[in-house]
């Protein structure tokens, strides 16, 4: 049979083929990224998951079978070519393979549904489409460089905070928090729904004694609208901790951010470089603005908005203006936030919310929680939600919840920030919006 690995090996990843290794024979892996040939002479360029490298066949040096297999190649075919380092002024990377041996490992058809080479740019949908071919790009499979240190670092961030990551169901029975619309699903004879957040179980696991948690998850929202920053599936990670406030929270996700900038910065500058995006790393706490502050800001600055009310997107834009990159908006009115927030002592129709944003998108929620069974039954029924339906949810308030606190942060939100791309689809592999199910 054809087209098989069989003793076959990948010697270097194409970053490896550097002049630490003239003279040697190496075997890379990879697709044809380019042909070119010249007559005399034929320059193929192999890409893997590090870059690229040159393979060139001059006809005077190389067998005229060699010859004939690179020029039955085609591109975007897979290929593992053996041979000899040779530095070379005019390669990309200062050296190139003279190859020996040529393995097609499978050849690609022609035409390609569309260019991986980024010589031409394509339309989002004609990308996602073939969204493994565009994945192929190098500027594309640098959001998810990027985005695999995101969660390194966040993950590093958590354990060494000694806080425990946990998985939480996502198919889920009928009451959530509200505030959103649920996708139903059918579970064996009963309706069930695919979960919008893992708000009720990680503060469950606070009267658990876990302490501290996080969960990296899939949310999932049937929200109509289609925007640049709202998919039907998305990933949060989620925090909550125990004998903290939001003044807390808030505080683990500013130490949290500054980390990961920092570790972006370092780890991933190749990237931002193909991205060509610049991060700055952010100075001392991130300023603070209380939400009646917002409110006059906003109208201030000729959008109008009513005390009460929501940010709507022009809202989000003033502020965006006006404030730092990353800030916290603060002291929401608890009427527009879910249940389980937690009111001013003093002045209840205000509540320990915050959100975090940065410039106009928002990044995150938290809140300082109610770890008081009644106050919570007392907030449930104010926004006309049956308590019935929360048994399961409330029994671990009865029991010894202890005060807490916690936060959801929209990883790919977080990600657009990361890379600077603006539209939250390029910062997932296949994403999920209103319009789209597959692939
Ligand atoms: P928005 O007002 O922007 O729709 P939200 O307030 O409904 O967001 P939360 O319920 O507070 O969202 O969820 C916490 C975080 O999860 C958000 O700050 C955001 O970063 C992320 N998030 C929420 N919904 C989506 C979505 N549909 N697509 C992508 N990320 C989302
Ligand atoms: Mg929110």
């Amino acid at each position: 049979m054809e087209y098989l690995l069989r003793d076959l090996r990948r010697t270097h990843y194409t970053s490896n083929v550097t002049e630490d290794v003239i003279d040697e024979e190496v075997t890379v892996m990879g697709w044809v990224h380019e042909i070119r040939d010249l007559g005399g002479i034929i320059f193929l360029l192999i890409r893997d998951i590090e870059g690229r490298i040159q393979v060139t066949a001059p006809s005077k040096k190389i067998s005229a079978e060699i010859l004939e297999d690179i020029r039955a190649l085609r591109k975007e075919s897979v290929v593992a070519v053996k041979g000899t380092v040779q530095s070379s002024s005019k390669a990309p990377n200062g050296v190139e393979i003279l190859p020996s041996e040529i393995t097609v490992l499978n050849m690609a058809d022609q035409p390609l549904p569309m260019d991986p080479t980024e010589k031409v740019k394509a339309e989002i949908d004609t990308r996602l489409n073939s969204r493994f071919l565009d994945l192929r790009k190098t500027g594309v499979s640098a959001i998810f460089k990027i985005r695999n240190q995101m969660f390194k670092s966040v993950r590093e961030y958590f354990a060494d905070n000694n806080i425990i990551e946990i998985n939480t169901p996502k198919l889920v029975a009928s009451a959530t928090e509200g505030g959103t619309e649920l996708f139903p699903i059918t579970y064996f004879e009963r309706e069930a729904f695919l979960g919008q957040s893992p708000q009720l179980y990680k503060q469950m696991m606070m009267s658990a004694g876990f302490d501290k948690v996080y969960e990296i998850g899939q949310i999932f929202r049937a929200e109509e609208h289609d925007t640049l920053r709202h998919l039907n599936e998305a990933i949060s990670i989620d925090m909550e901790a125990s004998f903290m406030d939001d003044v807390d929270v808030k505080n683990i996700l500013n130490d949290m951010m500054v980390k990961l900038i920092t570790d972006i910065n370092d780890k991933c500058s190749d990237e931002l470089d193909i991205l060509e995006y610049k991060l700055e790393v952010p100075q001392g706490r991130f300023p603070d603005i209380d939400y009646d502050e917002a409110v006059d800001l906003i109208n201030a600055r000729g959008v109008e908005m009513e005390y009460g009310e929501d940010l709507s997107r022009e809202a989000e834009k003033v502020l965006g203006d006006e404030m730092d990159d990353f800030y916290f908006l603060s002291g929401w009115p608890t009427e527009i936030k879910p249940f389980y927030v937690m009111p001013y002592e003093d002045q209840p129709q205000k509540c320990h919310a915050f959100d975090l944003m940065y410039k106009n998108i928002e990044l995150s929620s938290g809140a300082t929680r109610i770890h008081q069974y009644d106050l919570l039954i007392e907030q449930m029924t104010k926004k006309d939600l049956s308590p019935e339906s929360f048994d399961s949810y409330l029994k671990a308030f009865k029991y010894g919840m202890p005060p807490h606190a916690g936060w959801g942060l929209g990883a790919d939100r977080l990600n657009m920030v990361l890379t600077g791309v603006e539209n939250i689809r390029e910062t997932v592999l296949f994403p999920r919006d209103r319009h789209r199910l597959t692939p």
